[in-house]
């Protein structure tokens, strides 16, 4: 096993003259030793929730209190995370009724789960190209209609040409712009395009999963945009249904996306009514947490986060072969064991770092990164978190050679990482 990741870490938070001190400390045999434990069969993979996670959470917070580490949760190792799995009631409707007609789930519309208990919606709708605002650009596809209370009808996707770090951020911003707008419906409808990479029946198999989410106070999965209380996916009939007297048909619009040309909101004929009821399980996983506190009293309310999810995805018992756990060795039983020896070297770096240093192993990952983005919501008293690196899945396959510091020119770390990246070669 290669130590050039760990030296990195170690480079890029400390000062070159630690980094001497503390490269002698990595030892290739005692992450050899967590990745074992941590990816044994005994861990059943790791599942959020399940008792092999546990037993690796609290492996960890041993390691944690063995290193002499400070737990970073008022005392405590753990930050507990609440989470909330909701399932449809297979005998409940579950639908979208688009101007009086019914359109079953699957059939030509998916509707998203919400809460538990029953969501039913109904609201006008209107068209807004494909739901997305950047001013700066020059967008605004929701110029010139009031979408208050109601539901927007918008193509999956952003417009082309755009740099791919802002399309991406775009587009995950599309349901907090419908909710900005006071929008309480999302509708998205494939355009050519993504209806050939996305073949309906793939979507609609996926369709009868669990929404799992970590849950707010009011027990409800957490959604980034919460005024948004329904939402689906359309394609065929069910989109026609929607443009049916609209000043531009469903086959022009289509047309005119597809073609990657502007189109303007417009008022839409029907109303829709989404309709599902579901029924929620509850459990908690943690997020294992500790910290060094920074020695200089003017910095030390700034805190580096290192961080690594301890999550995998478990046991599938349909898994081809006779094999069905999914270990997790290198995704990432290797990150964590490299955060851990990360953090050794840190308790034995001289001088002591100045800022916080914050240790997180955090769970749920799989489930869509959702132990960090609880973690990034509550966050840890003590120190405010100017910066992150996260290890995930350290490739120990071929040598390591590139690094790319996501953000860097927004921050003071850029020239320190690019140093001690040139330190090493
Ligand atoms: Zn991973």
């Amino acid at each position: 096993m290669r130590m050039t990741f760990a030296a990195i870490l170690g480079a890029g938070l400390l000062s070159t003259s630690a980094l001497a001190q503390t490269a002698a400390d990595f030892s290739a045999d005692r992450v050899k030793a967590d990745v074992t434990w941590l990816a044994d069969d005994a861990r059943q993979g790791r599942d959020a929730g399940k008792p092999g996670y546990d037993a690796a959470a609290k492996y960890v917070a041993d390691r944690f209190a063995e290193l002499g580490l400070t737990p970073a949760n008022n005392g405590q190792w753990y930050q507990q995370v609440p989470f909330v799995t909701v399932t449809a009631d297979p005998k409940a409707p579950r639908q979208l009724t688009i101007g009086g007609k019914v359109f079953p789930h699957k059939a030509d519309v998916m509707a998203t789960l919400y809460g538990s208990g029953k969501v039913p919606v109904e609201t006008q709708t209107v068209f807004v190209g494909r739901g997305v605002v950047d001013q700066a650009r020059g967008l605004d596809d929701y110029a010139g209609v009031d979408v208050k209370g109601k539901t927007v009808v918008m193509f999956y996707g952003v417009p082309k040409g755009l740099p791919s770090d802002v399309a991406a951020a775009l587009n995950n911003r599309k349901a907090k712009i419908a909710e900005e707008h006071g929008a309480v419906g999302v509708i998205t409808v494939l355009d050519s395009e993504t209806a050939k990479r996305f073949p309906w029946k793939e979507i609609a198999d996926h369709g009868d999963e669990p929404y799992m989410s970590w849950a707010t106070e009011d027990g409800q999965p957490y959604r980034t945009a919460a005024g948004v209380k329904a939402s689906g996916l359309v394609r065929g009939a069910a989109a026609e249904a929607l443009f049916a007297g609209a000043p531009q048909s469903y086959a022009q619009t289509l047309a005119a996306i597809d073609k990657g040309g502007k189109v303007k909101a417009f008022a839409l004929k029907p109303t829709v009514k989404f309709e599902a009821t579901s029924t929620a399980e509850r459990f908690t996983s943690p997020n294992v947490v500790a910290m060094i506190p920074g020695s200089d009293p003017a910095l030390k309310g700034e805190a580096v986060l290192l961080m690594a999810h301890l999550d995998h995805v478990g046991v599938d018992p349909k898994a081809k072969g006779e094999d069905k756990i999914f270990n997790g060795a290198m995704d990432n039983a290797a990150g964590v064991a490299t955060m851990l020896e990360a953090a050794r070297a840190f308790t034995k770096s001289n001088p002591k770092p100045k800022r916080t240093v914050i240790f997180a192993a955090v769970t749920a990952e799989e489930d869509g990164l959702l132990g960090s983005q609880y973690l990034a919501k509550h966050p840890l008293p003590g120190a405010k978190v100017t910066s992150v690196v996260n290890l995930d899945m350290p490739v120990l396959l071929y040598d390591f050679t590139d690094v790319v510091a996501f953000g860097a020119e927004h921050s003071t770390m850029g020239p320190v990482v690019a140093k001690a990246t040139g330190d090493m070669g």
